[in-house]
């Protein structure tokens, strides 16, 4: 990309550093395109836990066409399907997940630290509590948070158990070193504090897939179904990852968390609940 544009992109947010393109904007005006059909959605079956609009159904989100011949290989849950974007907030079924979890949190009093924060799930923490947001390359996420911080999730930038949260949504199949982070969260985390750190995971293959340093997107989309995915989690390693770290974690599966089915959360997707120990 020419470096004049990429630094007017940078300098107006719309520079998305993880695909060193214009993604962002791309994105942002597909969701515009979206969201002028809103009104054939509209109806009854869903709700949006973000916006508290009434669908018959949400827009369904596809993978690029270079992501789907692992996705599928290996069924990952990694967020595309039918039932995904809200057709007027644009919410993802990833973020309405997240907030269906926290919906009974009292956050009064407590600190989060929310990774790549996402807009939805900011958008419904600020008034709540004080977040801190950070990201390895804030400038895109300056649209979301004009107070982001530069973090790299590796060495965060905080003292030992300073946050009663740490919400890092879908950001550990991006890092080589994802052992690193989770012990960062650990560290950063008060004890008794909480951290929401899903993934896009399989069930089906043996073990965890992964080619840490790995720089190719073309091999990296073949191969994780994301051209900036480092691995494939097998769930019940990325569990024992956590464990390893010294974290507890209950996961809870996709039937046990009917009551939020009316919201389209990605459908099969289970949540974990990840704590450090008192
Ligand atoms: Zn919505």
């Amino acid at each position: 990309m020419h470096a004049g544009i990429k630094s007017v992109l940078k300098k107006w947010g719309f520079y998305h550093p993880l695909h060193n393109s214009y993604r962002a904007v791309i994105t942002l005006l597909k969701k515009q395109y979206l969201r002028l059909r809103y009104y054939k959605y509209s109806g009854s079956g869903y709700t949006c836990n973000c916006c508290g609009h009434l669908y018959t159904k949400m827009h369904a989100w596809q993978p690029a066409a270079a992501d789907t011949a692992a996705l599928q290989q290996y069924k990952v849950i990694a967020g595309y399907g039918e039932n995904i974007i809200c057709p007027w907030c644009l919410s993802t079924a990833r973020e309405r997940l997240v907030i269906a979890m926290m919906q009974g949190v009292d956050f009064a009093g407590k600190k989060v630290l929310h990774l790549s924060p996402e807009p939805k799930v900011h958008a419904w923490l600020k008034n709540k509590t004080s977040v801190t947001t950070a990201d390895l390359e804030p400038g895109f996420y300056k649209l979301i948070d004009a107070n982001v911080q530069a973090a790299d999730a590796t060495a965060l930038p905080y003292a030992a158990e300073s946050f009663d949260w740490i919400i890092a949504n879908h950001i550990l199949e991006h890092i080589s070193a994802d052992t690193v982070a989770m012990q960062e969260c650990y560290r950063v985390l008060k004890k008794e504090g909480h951290a929401v750190l899903q993934v896009p995971y399989s069930t089906t293959i043996a073990n965890t897939l992964e080619e840490p340093g790995i720089e190719d997107a073309a091999r990296q989309a073949a191969l994780f179904g994301q051209k900036d995915h480092v691995r494939i989690y097998q769930l019940q390693d990325y569990i024992n990852r956590l464990i390893k770290v010294g974290f507890t974690v209950q996961f809870i599966s996709y039937s046990q968390l009917q009551q939020f089915y009316k919201y389209a959360i990605q459908q099969d997707e289970g949540f974990l609940i990840i704590q450090k120990p008192a």
